[in-house]
C-alpha cells in the first residue's frame, strides 16, 4: 500500500530523515516507536505530504508522491497525486482539530461535502454510519465542547473513516488524553484492526503495539534502527539502543 525506498528529509541544514526503506502492505498494522525527535511524525507526514521530502521516492498505492516523472527526470507535481492520495489516506493527531462551531455529525462530514461534494442526505447517511463505528452515535448533534477528549478523538477517527480511507495513520492518537480516556480510543483502533484496515500508528502505548502490531519499527535519529515482529523485538531487542529505550517504559 505505502513503499518508501530511501526516503530522506532535511530541515534547512538539519537532517531528520535518513535513508528511510519501508514496505507497508495492504491489511498490515504497523507501529513506529522512537524517542521524541526521532522523526516520527516527519515520516508519518511526508507519506501524506504535509511535509515535502527531499531525497528517494514515496509510492502510495502505485503513485510517486508529490512528483512525477517525464521523459526520467522528475518534477514537483503535487496537486494532482498529492489530492489522489489524500482521498486515500486518513490521517488522525495528537490534537484532534475538530471545528468547535460544528456538531460531531457536521465534523464528520465537513470533508464529504467539501471534498467529495456529495449531497446532504448522503453526506449525513456516511456520516452517521461513521459515528456509529467508533460508538458514537448518539452524540451526532453534540458539539465538541460537550465531549470529553476520547470522544473528540473518536470523532476524528470517525471524521478520517466517513473519506472511506485504504490506509490511516495515526499520530501519537492518544497523548493527549487523560489516562481513564486512553481505553476508549484504543479500543476503537483495535476494531478497526480487527477489520483489516491498513494503519501506521505512531504510539508509546506499548501494550496496544504488543497486541495489535503485526510490525513494529523502532526509530532513532531519524533512521530506522531495527524492526520486526513485536513478540520477537520487544523481546528480544537487537540493538542497544532499542534496548535502552525500552528500558525507560518498564
Ligand atoms: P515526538 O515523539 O516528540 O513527537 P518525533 O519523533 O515525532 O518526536 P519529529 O516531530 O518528526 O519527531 O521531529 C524530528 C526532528 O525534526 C526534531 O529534531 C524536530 O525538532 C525537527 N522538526 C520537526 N518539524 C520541524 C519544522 N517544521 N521545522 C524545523 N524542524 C522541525
Ligand atoms: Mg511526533
Amino acid at each position: 500500500a505505502i513503499q518508501l525506498r530511501g526516503v530522506g528529509k532535511s530541515f534547512g541544514a538539519h537532517k531528520v530523515l535518513t535513508g528511510i526503506d519501508l514496505d507497508i502492505g495492504r491489511g498490515e498494522r504497523v507501529c513506529i516507536i522512537g524517542p521524541s525527535g526521532s522523526g516520527k511524525s516527519t515520516l508519518l507526514r511526508c507519506m501524506v505530504f504535509l511535509e515535502t521530502y527531499d531525497e528517494g521516492e514515496i509510492h502510495v498505492e502505485g503513485r510517486l508522491l508529490g512528483y512525477s516523472v517525464e521523459g526520467g527526470v522528475r518534477k514537483r507535481d503535487a496537486d494532482v497525486q498529492v489530492a489522489a492520495v489524500r482521498r486515500n489516506v486518513g490521517m488522525v493527531f495528537q490534537q484532534f482539530n475538530l471545528w468547535p462551531h460544528m456538531t460531531a455529525l457536521g465534523n464528520v462530514g465537513a470533508a464529504l461535502r467539501v471534498v467529495k461534494g456529495l449531497p446532504r442526505a448522503e453526506v449525513d447517511r456516511i456520516s452517521r454510519e461513521a459515528l456509529a463505528t467508533v460508538g458514537l452515535a448518539h452524540k451526532a448533534d453534540d458539539y465538541p465542547q460537550r465531549l470529553s477528549g476520547g470522544q473528540q478523538q473518536r470523532v476524528a477517527i470517525a471524521r478520517a473513516l466517513a473519506m472511506s480511507p485504504s490506509i490511516l495513520l495515526f499520530d501519537e492518537p492518544t497523548s493527549a488524553l487523560d489516562p481513564e480516556l486512553v481505553g476508549e480510543v484504543l479500543e476503537v483502533m483495535r476494531k478497526l484492526a480487527g477489520q483489516g484496515m491498513t494503519m501506521v500508528v505512531v504510539t508509546h502505548e506499548m501494550g496496544f503495539a504488543a497486541e495489535v502490531a503485526d510490525r513494529v519499527i523502532f526509530m532513532d535519529g531519524g533512521r530506522i534502527i531495527e524492526q520486526g515482529p513485536p513478540s520477537r523485538l520487544f523481546s528480544n531487542p537487537q540493538s542497544p539502543r532499542l534496548a535502552q529505550f525500552l528500558d525507560t517504559w518498564r
